[in-house]
């Protein structure tokens, strides 16, 4: 990739001394300080020189990878007709992260969220046959949603830069391939980008479809939880991690109990009831009244078991999933909230795996300071169906293996879904196969965040003292300071340097400015650049610079007629090391 150089002195890097208080992670903090971004409103920001950079080599790398998988460029347009959105039925169903407007002939418009409908519509025109498929199209362009909590400065904006790319199949065995090429090619970017990263299993949430993964950077200020097998490659969104039940449960040995009503006045909770019954939270079940636009149902675990809403939301194919609220509880079971139980509940009942096992539970009566002991089921209520509705615990197994567990925080920087023909059917998308049938084309949508990259990357590798830049990513791979700028001498060998190592193709970064030593020290630690190079009057003496890396406290004094092919060198081993 090219690289470019830059003087300081004719540069626009305005750093930052203080750390701005507006920014809660380290990655927001430093871009800032760096003079990487600054913010014109909430979730928007403009891209400084520094930052911009940093944000032109991830593409850069980006595209590189999604050429070398076959995928074909293009670049579709921001702003997106209402009436696209109405034929794939998103328009009422995406919400208010959508950016809707009207133009001046009262045509719906919106800002482009993301671009399965403009790239379908693409696709329906443009191809008809088999002989035109397979094929892989992506762009690299600003997207805008409309987020609820835009925040940690690029990570969660709402104008952003996304890769994203779209492909089409002829069947379900061809889209498994072309998924797995972008799988491939997520890894290959990733890894070149200088992250430590997981491809898990993830929902496919509001786009929708079958299959998906998500790329997770691992870093203690990620939004979500992911969980991870020790043993086996497995790994997980928390959300969707499936819960293996487990047949060596003793409590299914014991004989069922007598029905008993007992009185327990202001008694509620899962910590109160256990603790004036005296019985563990595994004895008890939550009975949970949630409202749908089917109507409200019921869904029971364990006490110690939390519900998982995205589960119960897939079992039911429910659109719209949300606790009830105290009148509602009221209508359902005639109680006030807290005292809700299974039996003779008249709504949808569905239960957690972990209720099959159990026998002698105690849940609400469905009265005001009433809960009924021994219940079982089968014997005093029914259910719908049993399924995995709840959240893996620390105590749950490995799903694949059986292996044992590890729970942490993950920063979602890629996403690939297989789609099927969700779109393709909406909007008619067909294609005439060998046979001559018309048959829907076969989808699958891959993104990639690349400011989110950028500060996933600062967020794994910094310091006190600032950025420590992945080699790959840095906006310039070689800064050259020259101590003390007064000494012929020392300007000298450092504008031949400078000259020398921009020739060889490699992105320098001379610190020209006539300032103290320390204080362009300070700076480059903080800008992070991955090679520094000092020009100083004490190691002229010896005829030699100096080199340090900024992830390594090391210095090599190397002599200054070796010294353009030994830098390049030092650099060419940053690169490898990411191969
Ligand atoms: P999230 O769960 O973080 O909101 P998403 O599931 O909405 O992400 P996708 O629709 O899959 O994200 O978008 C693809 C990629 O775009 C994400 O993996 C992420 O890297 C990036 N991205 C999504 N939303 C934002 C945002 N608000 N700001 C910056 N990057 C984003
Ligand atoms: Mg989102």
């Amino acid at each position: 990739m090219a690289s470019i150089s830059r003087r300081y002195s004719q540069f626009f890097i305005p750093t930052l001394k203080e750390v701005p208080a507006e920014a809660e992670i380290i990655s927001h903090q430093l871009m800032l300080r760096a003079g990487m971004i600054r913010k014109l409103a909430a979730g928007i920001y403009n891209y400084l020189p520094f930052g911009l950079m940093a944000l032109k080599k991830v593409e850069g790398i980006v595209r590189e990878e999604m050429d070398k998988a076959g995928a074909i460029e293009v670049l579709l347009p921001g702003v997106q007709p209402g009436d696209l959105w109405m034929e794939s039925g998103r328009w009422d169903y995406y919400g208010p992260e959508l950016l809707r407007f009207r133009d001046r002939h009262n045509r719906e418009s919106c800002l482009g969220p993301t671009h399965e409908e403009v790239i379908t519509d693409l696709v329906r025109r443009e191809i008809h046959s088999y002989k035109q498929l397979p094929i892989i199209l992506y762009q690299i362009q600003t997207k805008f949603r409309d987020e609820i909590r835009p925040r940690f400065g690029v990570m969660r904006a709402r104008e952003f830069t996304m890769k994203d790319a779209y492909s089409f199949d002829v069947d379900e065995e061809g889209s498994n391939r072309s998924y797995e090429r972008m799988h491939v090619a997520y890894e290959a970017i990733f890894r070149r980008c200088g992250l430590k990263f997981r491809a898990v299993e993830a929902d496919t949430g509001a786009i929708g479809g079958s299959f998906s993964h998500e790329f997770m950077v691992l870093s203690d200020t990620g939004e979500d939880d992911i969980v991870s097998c020790q043993n086996c490659n497995y790994a997980s969104n928390l959300e969707k991690a499936e819960v293996i039940v487990r047949e060596d449960d003793s409590r299914c040995a014991e004989r069922q109990k007598e029905l008993q009503v007992v009185d327990t006045p202001g008694i509620r909770t899962v910590d109160e009831v256990t603790e004036f019954l005296s019985v563990g939270p595994e004895k008890l079940v939550k009975t949970l009244i949630y409202q749908t636009e089917q109507g409200p149902i019921a869904a029971l675990v364990r006490g110690d078991h939390e519900l998982n809403e995205t589960k119960l939301r897939n079992v039911l194919n429910a659109q719209e999933l949300a606790m009830a609220d105290p009148e509602t509880v009221f209508d359902v079971t005639g109680a006030p909230m807290g005292f809700a139980g299974a039996i003779g509940l008249k709504v949808r009942k569905l239960a957690d795996f972990a209720l099959k096992e159990m026998k002698n539970m105690v849940m609400g009566a469905n009265e005001k300071d009433r809960h009924i002991v021994n219940v079982n089921e089968g014997r005093d209520f029914q259910v719908e169906q049993h399924a995995d509705l709840r959240m893996i615990t620390s105590s749950d197994l490995c799903p694949r293996c059986g292996g044992e567990l590890r729970f942490g925080k993950g920063i979602e920087v890629g996403h690939i879904f297989k789609l099927g023909t969700k779109y393709t059917k909406a909007l008619k998308a067909n294609f005439l196969d060998k046979n001559g049938e018309e048959t829907p084309i076969v989808m699958g949508c891959y993104g990639i965040g690349i400011e989110r990259v950028v500060a996933a990357a600062i967020e794994q590798s910094h310091d006190d003292n600032g950025i420590i830049f992945p080699v790959s990513i840095s906006p310039f791979e070689i800064t050259i300071l020259p101590l003390e700028l007064h000494e012929a001498r020392v300007r000298k060998v450092a504008e031949d340097l400078y000259r020398h190592l921009s020739d060889l193709g490699t992105g320098v970064f001379l610190d020209d400015r006539d300032e103290r030593p320390g204080f362009k020290l300070k700076d480059a630690d903080l800008l992070g650049i991955p090679v520094r190079v000092a020009v100083s009057v004490r190691t002229l003496k010896e005829d030699s610079i100096e080199i340090r890396l900024r992830s390594d406290p090391d210095v090599r004094l190397i002599p200054i007629n070796k010294a353009p092919e030994a830098i390049k060198e030092v650099v060419q081993g940053l690169y490898d090391s990411l191969k």
